[in-house]
């Protein structure tokens, strides 16, 4: 069975996404989306290696990746992106035709002299837009929505950012960078109809969702249906922000500062999502909830799942409602305990 994966990687701040592509046979396919790592914080890099090792993938490919996208120049997406490169490979690196941020140059020197060289660790490279087509992979299909052909706004680096949407049967996911108001008066009516899921444009920011006039920008555009997914950026720009959480409280919203790795997955037909972690600004009970669920010692609340009431918290091995008291798991462990899985949601 053909299925198509998303995982938005936490990185503590910025995007990194994984794509995984699979055919009926069971061939697989990789691709990646940006990467914020710096010298002393890797993130992308240990969740990546760790990925490919699990499923021993080193040994038999010389380019792990069939593409990788720099989404438009920012540092929160661009940096990591050639040392990402020179681990693991890729036939196609792609990027839009505005690179205005200093490390461009050493990006695009870098993809020259490996794309020349037989056996580098680009295949080929190309600046890409709206008129470019790229070839379907294990059955899912690519459309770069934006930019356009000739645009290229001077002024904001954001504006030019590759949205891209991939279809796999009845089901697209769409990804966006960090668009806002000038593209998305000129792409929102190109969302597909049946986007399933939306990463959601410049981490949530106020800008990525509001026109000037405080209007959503592309909220109208999409299914009521879909699932977005926000690459959190909290330090030091507070996003994604509350106004926008508030006007995404009646769809099902996962945020890489709440819920970790977040993957999505679709056969085609239907929509899956896993976490590492559970949220909880969302699911953060009421007081009630918390007393009738808890035990009362002297340092205040503690949660024990065998004193719970809740059969889903005994069942775990913890109580779900533990968040945000003292006496709390550390961090790791909690993540452990959480790895959970969602309800699908049938599209
Ligand atoms: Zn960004
Ligand atoms: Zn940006």
């Amino acid at each position: 069975m053909a299925t198509l994966s998303l995982t938005m990687i936490d990185v503590g701040w910025g995007d990194s996404l994984l794509l995984e592509f699979e055919n009926d046979a069971g061939d697989v396919s990789f691709g990646l989306v940006d990467s914020n790592d710096t010298t002393s914080l890797r993130s992308s890099y240990i969740y990546l290696k760790r990925f490919f090792e699990r499923r021993d993938l080193f040994r038999n490919r010389p380019r792990l990746f069939d593409f990788v996208l720099l989404s438009h120049a920012h540092a929160d997406h661009a940096q990591g992106v050639k040392a990402l490169i020179q681990e693991f490979g890729t036939e196609w690196f792609w990027y839009p035709r505005s690179l205005n941020w200093s490390g461009a140059a050493y990006l695009l020197e870098y993809a020259n002299r490996s794309a020349t060289r037989s056996g580098g660790r680009i295949g080929r490279h190309q600046a890409v837009d709206s008129g470019h087509m790229a070839p379907a992979i294990q059955g899912t299909r690519l459309d770069f929505l934006w930019p356009d052909k000739g645009f290229l706004d001077h002024d904001n680096e954001n504006e030019n950012s590759v949205i891209l949407s991939l279809t796999l049967g009845d089901v697209a996911f769409v990804l966006t960078g960090d668009a806002e108001a000038e593209a998305w008066s000129r792409v929102a009516g190109r969302i597909p109809g049946n986007t399933a899921v939306f990463k959601v444009p410049h981490h949530g920011s106020r800008n990525g969702f509001f026109d000037g006039g405080g209007a959503p920008l592309w909220l109208d555009a999409c299914p009521a249906k879909t699932q977005c997914g926000i690459s959190s950026h909290i330090r030091p720009f507070s996003h994604p922000d509350r106004s926008v959480v508030k006007r995404l409280a009646k769809r099902r919203v996962f945020r890489t500062d709440e819920h970790d790795h977040v993957t999505f997955t679709t056969n085609g037909s239907s929509v899956g999502v896993k976490y590492s972690h559970k949220g909880t600004e969302r699911s953060r009970p009421s007081q009630r909830a918390r007393i009738r669920c808890g035990m009362r010692r002297a340092s205040g609340l503690v949660r024990r799942a065998s004193a719970c009431g809740n059969q889903q918290c005994r069942e775990e091995q913890t109580c779900k409602w533990n968040r945000g008291m003292p006496r709390r798991p550390r961090r790791r462990a909690r993540r452990m305990a959480f790895w959970a899985t969602s309800p699908s949601a049938t599209w």
